[in-house]
């Protein structure tokens, strides 16, 4: 559908959720992937994946909260990909479910350490890059919950908000090198970063109470009660609006953050 052939796409958690999702729609597309993340088996697998259908892909470990492992990341991948990066998206991310009055400053920091400042150190590490080339599509994996946050993710939603803003300032500073900068809001996607949630749900929320493996039944009401579309959006979903965001059918979008959630956020 588009032709991304000769770019390199840098992708941060590569190895999981809407991160892999993304990176086989841009292989599929012709475009040559950096495939980042903390766990090397999601990694071997996807370039396994993407090597079967005729594709390339390079894996690199990073913790991206750490700014002297995104230093190294990204000249390793400068160098895989012949001195360019033509495509950054930052999927990397992680969500801790509590009540206000449970949040502590260890899960504040980590969420912003890693949500916040790990995405903004990378983008500021490539952008030098995008810079030279004249050419750049930086697309940030933000959320609905950025938008209008929540009584149960206070770090989260505050680093989706300082993303969303990020992505904004990043799209005025970089526009005049033409480089595009937007954000995707996924709603609720069924992914690894959901299953992860189960025992505070059984402990938190009373229809649930005490039932082991319920998470997915949750996710299931929420879909119910709050989507317009009364349907799951899929990684897929959010991987085809991404592959748009950094195609040239979307050369005039920039600074935007996109919900994209069948139906939750209007706004
Ligand atoms: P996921 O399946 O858990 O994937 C996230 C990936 O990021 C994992 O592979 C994880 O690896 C990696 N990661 C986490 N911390 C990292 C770090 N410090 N350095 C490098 N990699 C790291 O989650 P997902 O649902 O695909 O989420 C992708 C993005 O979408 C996130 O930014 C998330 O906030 C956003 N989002 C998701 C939803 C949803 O409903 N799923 C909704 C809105 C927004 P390890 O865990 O192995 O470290």
């Amino acid at each position: 559908m588009y032709n991304f052939n000769g770019k390199i796409a840098l992708v941060t958690g590569a190895g999981r959720g809407i991160g892999r999702a993304t990176a086989k729609k841009l292989a599929q597309n012709g475009a040559k992937i950096a495939a980042v993340d903390r766990t090397r088996s999601d990694l071997e697998t996807l370039k396994e994946e993407i090597e079967k259908d005729g594709g390339e892909c390079f894996t690199w470990i990073c913790d991206i909260s750490d700014v002297q492992q995104i230093n190294v990341m990204v000249e390793k991948v400068h160098a895989w990909g012949r001195e360019r990066i033509d495509f950054l998206v930052n999927s990397a991310g992680v969500g801790i479910c509590n009540f206000l009055d449970n949040v502590d400053e260890e899960d504040w920091d980590r969420t912003l350490d890693i949500n916040l400042k790990g995405t903004f150190f990378v983008c500021k590490t490539v952008a030098p890059i995008m810079r030279a080339q004249q050419f750049g599509k930086i697309v940030n994996i933000a959320s609905i919950a950025g938008v209008t946050g929540g009584p149960t993710l206070f770090p989260y939603n505050a680093s989706k908000a300082g993303l969303i803003n990020i992505t904004h300032s990043l799209a005025i500073a970089l526009g005049p090198f033409g480089i595009n900068v937007n954000a995707v809001n996924p709603g609720l996607v069924w992914t690894p970063m959901w299953k992860v949630t189960d025992k505070w749900i059984q402990d938190n929320i009373p229809p649930f109470k005490d039932e082991p493996y319920v998470t997915k039944k949750a996710y299931d009401a929420s879909i119910q009660a709050s989507v317009a579309l009364k349907r799951p959006t899929n990684p897929e979903h959010i991987a085809n609006v991404v592959a748009f965001l950094v195609s040239e059918e979307a050369s005039e979008v920039t600074g935007q953050h996109i919900n994209v959630d069948g139906g939750i956020e209007y706004h």
